[in-house]
């Protein structure tokens, strides 16, 4: 059974095609700059891999270069479209519709149009890879995976913010989280890991990479998480400043004289690392111009940490306590200074990093001192996997319901 997952940005299609039994990647790439004059399709896995630069004028070119690419040519994985049993697409926002992964209809194609105001970049990108799916391969089952809807489990007192409870009910304002697929995955692994049960920990999952969340997951259930109704809200990131207080937005614009979409894109694409090293929102440049004595390096660093910190704090005190801490993503897989900053100091919680173990690389690991009380670990994210796990599911479940 093949599924390819299709994760598309504005100008982008990222795909990955996975086998599901030996849970393998049988062929990854991406189009990008897609619409542009400069685009280009990256396609095979490692030192295999071809670049063409390749006008597409929109996903839908772009899809058709894929398939092609996966069915014929030095890199082909199939020998035809009939080898693709389902495809699984990444949806950013779920909104209050989606509890669960959806198989795509009409119904369900309206919804994520309808959501797209909450998410307007992502969903309507979203749309673009399902339409264009749609008119590539017509009637191959297709289902929706949120980013979202792992958080609907969220409790009012943890997803309401204390404003005018009307724009709740006008625009269902609230906080839906994000990177809700790899806190999903990394917890399902983590139990596995460890040969527990999920339904029996407290866990904190923390995705740590350009963008950063973190999710408290009690006895199984998400009952609280960083991202809010955007993936503006929460830790501090690459290029994202987090949570500031929300009276420096009018300060800004009276003082900076800026537009509300300016100060908009100086909170998503001038903030975080960069913004407060003036360097990169590369924790590995940061970390040098640090390790060089570059005071502001050393500033953004302690205060990406310190930002961990806080949501451990917060999570520990709302579940009353935590079993185990689960690291992913960029820096929470590779950068051991990072996790030696993140856990320093918190050994009367019975959270004890083991600095040997953290040194070691690649693979799910513990990192935590045999003796501390709450583990931690390293689990590498897999969204793509996921995904196609939950496409298989859904359309499983349709085919047994007799419904394909
Ligand atoms: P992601 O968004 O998951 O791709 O993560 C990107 C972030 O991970 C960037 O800030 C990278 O600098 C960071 N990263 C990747 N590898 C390392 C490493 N070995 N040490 C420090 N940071 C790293």
């Amino acid at each position: 059974m093949n599924v390819l997952v299709i994760n598309a940005g504005s100008s982008s299609l990222k795909y990955q095609l996975i086998n599901i039994e030996a849970q393998e990647v049988l062929a990854k790439g991406i189009c990008e700059r897609v619409g542009s004059d400069e685009a280009f399709h990256k396609h095979g896995i490692d030192d295999n891999e071809l670049v063409i630069d390749t006008p597409m004028k929109d996903h839908n070119d772009a899809m058709a270069l894929v398939l092609e690419a996966l069915t014929s040519g030095p890199n082909k994985v199939i020998d035809s479209l009939d080898e693709i049993d389902a495809v699984g697409h990444r949806v950013v926002q779920g909104g209050k519709y989606f509890s669960e992964s959806a198989f795509i209809d009409d119904d369900v194609i309206q919804k994520i149009d309808e959501l797209a105001e909450l998410a307007p970049l992502h969903n309507k990108a979203a749309l673009m890879g399902i339409y264009a799916c749609m008119e590539n391969m017509p009637g191959k089952p297709m289902v929706a995976v949120f980013d979202t809807s792992y958080f609907q489990t969220l409790p009012p007192k943890a997803y309401m913010y204390p404003l005018p409870y009307e724009y709740y009910d006008k625009y269902s304002l609230r906080k839906y989280g994000a990177h809700g697929t790899s806190h999903r995955y990394i917890a399902e692994r983590a139990a596995q890991f460890l040969d527990e049960d999920l339904d029996d920990l407290k866990m904190i999952t923390c995705h740590l990479g350009n963008g950063c969340s973190m999710t408290a997951i009690d006895h199984g259930i998400a009952i609280d998480t960083s991202m809010g109704l955007t993936p503006l809200d929460g830790l501090m990131m690459g290029t994202r400043c987090g949570a500031v207080d929300p009276a420096i937005v009018p300060f800004l614009m009276e003082h900076e004289d800026l537009s509300f979409d300016e100060v908009n894109d100086v909170m998503n694409k001038k903030s975080g690392l960069l913004g407060i090293s003036g360097i990169s929102n590369d924790l590995r440049s940061v970390r040098a111009a640090s390790e060089e004595g570059d005071e502001r390096a050393q500033l953004a660093y302690e205060m990406y940490s310190h930002s961990v910190k806080k949501y451990l704090g917060q999570y520990i005190v709302e579940m009353g306590g935590v079993d185990v801490i689960v690291l992913t993503a960029g820096v929470g897989e590779n950068c051991d200074k990072m996790r030696r900053m993140i856990f320093s100091g918190l050994q009367p919680l019975g959270i004890v990093l083991d600095l040997e173990k953290n040194k070691a690389r690649g693979g799910e690991r513990e990192v935590s001192t045999d003796d501390s009380k709450v583990q931690i670990l390293v689990i590498p994210t897999n969204e793509e996997l996921m995904i196609a796990l939950d496409t298989l599911d859904v359309v499983e479940h349709k085919r047994l319901n007799g419904e394909l």
